[in-house]
């Protein structure tokens, strides 16, 4: 085993089950040492995926920690700041994952939603960029539905506004019920919320999420693909492990700034169009 000082470390959000449990799952499968936290809202959930994953690879070179976290809770969330800093944790790569998608939901549940995808993940990469390793990369899971050509044209209008500000990001979002009423279904996506959600997550790493960091540091916006997982459903063409490897594909990239990913959305380890 690498000393730890020559380790990478990765905490990985709502990683219990999914893409995030079979990012999880390549990762220590694989020979490259990483110490790993995983983190999901259910401790109990959390716990076991760390158990099943010890005992399945129990000659991994990774390393896996757990910490709860719901990213829609700001005590859980300062509870693991308070955790990291008080075991002097730093992060290589940090990656966002927890999502949720709720069709046809009422209004709160839209407002979950869009907390969900959005508000807390922007919220969550402000408390732990602070613990970002100066080369370290954030992934940020969104989708091709976020994709500006999916939304409404009010939406698409107002996210490609060149003066568009984070605030007024901030406004779009709590207005996300106004903002879609002209959204046409796309594909499988036949209603507004999730794929609206996700495009403010886009607009948020194309244009925002950059200035937070150090030039030195990277992030990208990552669609899975179709994936097989509680989410995607059963049909969704793609395994959970095809699901997990592009973001496994960005963590094992080396660590300088990669002028051509940064700050773009990328799938099936290609740039695609926000
Ligand atoms: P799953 O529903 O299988 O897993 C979602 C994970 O997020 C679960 O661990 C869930 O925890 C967790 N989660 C949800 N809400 C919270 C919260 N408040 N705090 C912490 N964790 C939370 O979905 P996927 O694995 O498919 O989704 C992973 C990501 O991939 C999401 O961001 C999704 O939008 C994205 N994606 C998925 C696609 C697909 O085809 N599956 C396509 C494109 C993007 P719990 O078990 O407690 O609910």
């Amino acid at each position: 085993m690498q000393p730890t000082s020559q380790r990478r470390a990765i905490l990985i959000t709502g990683a219990n089950k999914g893409i995030g449990y079979a990012t999880v799952e390549k990762i220590v499968s694989e020979p490259t040492p990483y110490d790993i936290i995983l983190t999901s809202r259910d401790t109990k959930l959390g716990e076991e995926a760390v158990k099943t994953l010890q005992a399945k690879y129990p000659k991994s070179t990774s390393t896996l920690a757990y910490h709860q976290l719901d990213v829609n809770d700001d005590k859980s969330a300062d509870e693991l700041v308070a955790w990291l800093k008080g075991n002097n944790k730093k992060i290589d790569v940090l990656i966002n994952n927890a999502g949720i998608a709720i069709p046809n939901g009422d209004d709160n549940q839209k407002k979950l939603v869009v907390k969900t995808n959005f508000f807390s993940v922007a919220k969550l990469n402000e408390k732990l960029i602070p613990f970002l390793t100066e080369d370290g990369k954030t992934l940020q899971v969104s989708s091709i539905l976020g994709t500006l050509q999916v939304q409404g044209e009010t939406l698409r209008k107002a996210l490609s506004d060149p003066s568009l500000t984070e605030s007024k990001l901030h406004d779009i979002a709590n207005d996300i019920i106004e903002a879609t009423s002209d959204f046409k279904p796309w594909g499988p996506a036949k209603d507004p919320i999730y794929p609206a959600s996700k495009a403010l997550l886009n607009a948020y790493v194309r244009y925002f999420l950059p200035s937070k960091l150090k030039v030195t540091q990277q992030v990208y916006a990552v669609h899975p693909g179709w994936v097989q997982s509680d989410m995607g459903g059963g049909n969704a063409p793609q395994t959970l492990e095809e699901g997990a490897d592009t973001l496994v594909y960005l963590t094992n990239l080396p660590f300088v700034v990669n002028a051509e990913l940064n700050a773009k959305l990328i799938g099936d380890r290609k740039l695609m169009e926000f």
